[in-house]
């Protein structure tokens, strides 16, 4: 059994769609689970519906017949009968979503996310399901929610292992094709969540997990992992073999090819992860898994941007010590702010941020009233694995640095 997972530059458009068949034809297709985003920004775009329609603004409609039209075209490009059932089935998805805004009462903007933004992929999958069925490549449409069980912290979710184990377990077809859903799961009401944003690598690592699969291949735009993101840096270089220790800490840094939940499930069961070029299915890829070197011998750089450095110190010259960390740290959780990187001294405590859920000025609010805060947004955070003196030089060339940090293998730094 394999996971195979196709992200949404891969399937953003027709050809992406026929370009999976290409894959599979290389591949093979037998005892397969496939994992599918929404299709190219659909994501994106439904967070928008929900932020217009939550300022009760009727503009969501009209986003929603974007989103629909997107869509449309990529199945008229597709299906040439246009009485094939898919045209009635992604109509009746959006309609579904379309009556879910119109009967809600619900004002949790995190719970309504869930409800809608699942939309992307549950059109995305039903598309490229009927597609490669109409190819003679039969499937079996799988909903990710009647699998992946979770807690109800919507839009920032946590998975339940034992259900989802039982679920995965007992009902899916371990010979076959089967098409799912990233990104997406569902609570003990049977209402959706998402497991955050970029999330579907991670649903392809917990398939894997619960099925034993041999493998688990994600399919990008890139050729594998690379020293750096080919989008931020002008030379990169593909990293070949890595180990599920130098994987996590990537991702961890903010290494956006793999969600960094991925690895974990993965490296629990020795599951090799390969990283390949969805338009180069036989290029070598990146593969990460048991026995490789554990360092790549070159300088990875990571550069997390939007990211907030906050400075907090005692209002009365005291120590910031365990007990006041601790406070600090507790806060950070109760408004889901993601830390990157932490510097403490006697008086005063310093720590990179990232405000994913827009919890930054409530937090404030708080933090105001014991320490003396100070703070900078819109700053970036630089990593550099296995730095080299050269590395840190060009690195800095030019920037307006805040903060630095050095430890072994590490080199960080914040700038403006
Ligand atoms: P998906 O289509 O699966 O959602 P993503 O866009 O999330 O794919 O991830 C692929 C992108 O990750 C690449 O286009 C690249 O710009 C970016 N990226 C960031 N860091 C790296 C890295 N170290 N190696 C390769 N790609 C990287
Ligand atoms: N569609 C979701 C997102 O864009 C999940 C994913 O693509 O991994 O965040
Ligand atoms: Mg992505």
């Amino acid at each position: 059994m394999r996971v195979f997972k196709f992200g949404g530059a891969s399937v953003k458009d027709a050809d992406g769609v026929r370009n999976v068949i290409k894959v599979l034809d290389k591949t093979g297709f037998s005892d397969l689970v496939i994992v599918v985003s929404a299709m190219g920004k659909t994501t994106n775009a439904l967070e928008n519906v929900v932020e217009v329609y939550l300022k009760k603004d009727n503009g969501f409609k009209k986003e929603i017949q974007n989103i629909e039209e997107y869509h449309n075209q990529i199945v008229e490009d597709l299906f040439e009968n246009k009485q094939h059932p898919v045209f009635e089935k992604i109509k009746s998805l959006f309609l579904d979503m379309k009556t879910l805004l119109g009967r809600n009462k619900s004002t949790q903007h995190d719970f309504i996310y869930d409800q809608i933004v699942c939309y992307g992929e549950l059109v995305s999958t039903t598309i490229i399901s009927e597609y490669l069925n109409h190819r003679g490549y039969t499937n079996d449409w799988l909903d990710a929610r009647d699998f992946i069980k979770t807690d109800s912290v919507y839009r920032d979710t946590e998975v339940n292992w034992s259900t989802t184990q039982q679920n995965i377990a007992q009902k899916t077809n371990k010979k076959g094709l089967s098409i799912t859903q990233g990104f997406i799961g569902s609570d003990n009401n049977n209402f959706t969540t998402t497991l955050g944003r970029e999330g579907s690598d991670y649903t392809a690592g917990i398939f894997a997990y619960c099925l034993n699969a041999d493998s688990v291949s994600i399919w990008k735009d890139v050729p594998g992992v690379l020293n750096a993101d080919p989008r931020v840096f002008n030379t990169t270089q593909l990293l070949s073999h890595i180990s599920y220790e130098e994987a996590i800490e990537l991702a961890f840094y903010g290494a956006s090819v793999i969600h960094p939940k991925t690895i974990q499930p993965l490296q629990r069961k020795e599951i090799p992860l390969y990283v390949k070029s969805f338009l180069n299915p036989e290029g070598l890829g990146t593969s990460v898994k048991k026995g490789q070197p554990l360092d790549p011998h070159l300088p990875c750089y990571i550069v997390k941007k939007n990211q907030i450095l906050l400075s907090l110190s005692s209002l009365d010259f005291s120590f910031i010590v365990e007990d006041n960390m601790s406070q600090i740290f507790s806060l950070f959780h109760e408004y889901q702010i993601k830390v990157g990187l932490i510097q403490n001294s006697a008086i005063s405590f310093s720590v990179c941020l990232e405000d994913k859920f827009i919890h930054f000025d409530e937090l404030l609010v708080k933090l105001k009233a014991k320490f003396r805060v100070t703070y900078n947004t819109n700053v970036s955070l630089f990593t550099i694995r296995h730095f080299t003196d050269e590395a840190i030089m060009s690195l800095e060339k030019d920037k307006d640095i805040l903060l630095k940090q050095i430890t072994r293998e590490t080199y960080q730094m914040v700038s403006r």
